[in-house]
């Protein structure tokens, strides 16, 4: 077989971040006693977007990024709470909330066994360890590397660097990075010389502009088994 090291990526390519995300916040506007909204959900997800593109561009740190998107939110809404309370609260909840994507389960159990199995994260480290550890993957993922505890995200191609260093594996045609983003997870790969596949399930159309290009693109997950055995 070709691939010996698969990376995954974890947010929305294994975990289904969106709906663990809109459980916490349900469960964190409950505990603040605010009404859980479709216009409120949507409010805060626009201003998270907006300070995670900060944080990637690398203007604010991701402590910031926890409290200023709470404190933007109250400022936006009208609402005077502690939002460094609210942070905690929520990244509690959402440390808690396991919600995998669909046929996660089933592709990692087959995989294990034969192949290395590592994953790339750009979150925070909290969160990611505390989903990872309530997950059936508790011990699976060898490196874990997560954005937040190494100083480097995605597409910046310094963590896969260092996510290779920790695994010991120099011929990278022998990996394949798993992920749902092209901006992070294909195009980061594509720097650090690592053949990748575009876990797509909404089958968009690759855009006209896109420079790294992925090799494969599937839009089930279980599709990753295709690719690996046949490989
Ligand atoms: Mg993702």
């Amino acid at each position: 077989m070709k691939y010996r090291l698969l990376i995954f990526d974890l947010d929305n390519t294994i975990f289904d971040y969106n709906a663990a995300e809109n459980n916490a916040l349900k469960l964190t506007f409950e505990y603040f006693n605010l009404s859980v909204t479709e216009k409120l959900k949507l409010s805060y997800r626009e201003i998270n977007e907006r300070f995670w593109q900060q944080l990637e561009k690398g203007e604010i740190s991701s402590e910031q990024l926890r409290v200023f998107r709470f404190e933007k939110f109250g400022q936006v809404h009208g609402i005077e709470w502690n939002a460094a309370e609210v942070s905690r609260v929520y990244l509690g909840n959402l440390g808690r909330g396991v919600f995998l994507v669909d046929g996660a389960e089933a592709l990692l159990s087959g995989l294990r066994d034969v192949f290395r199995i590592g994953a790339v994260t750009n979150g925070i480290s909290d969160v990611q360890r505390s989903r990872i550890g309530y997950s059936p993957f508790a011990d699976l993922f060898d490196p874990l590397v997560i954005s937040d505890e190494v100083g480097a995200a995605k597409p910046d191609p310094a963590i896969f660097e260092i996510f290779l260093e920790k695994a010991g594996i120099e011929n990278r045609s022998e990996i394949l990075m798993i992920g749902d983003s092209l901006t992070s997870d294909i195009a980061g790969a594509a720097a650090a010389g690592i053949p990748s596949c575009w876990f797509n399930p909404a089958k968009m159309p690759l855009p006209e502009n896109c420079t790294a290009k992925p090799d494969f693109i599937i839009d089930k997950l279980g599709k990753v088994a295709d690719i690996v055995f046949g490989g």
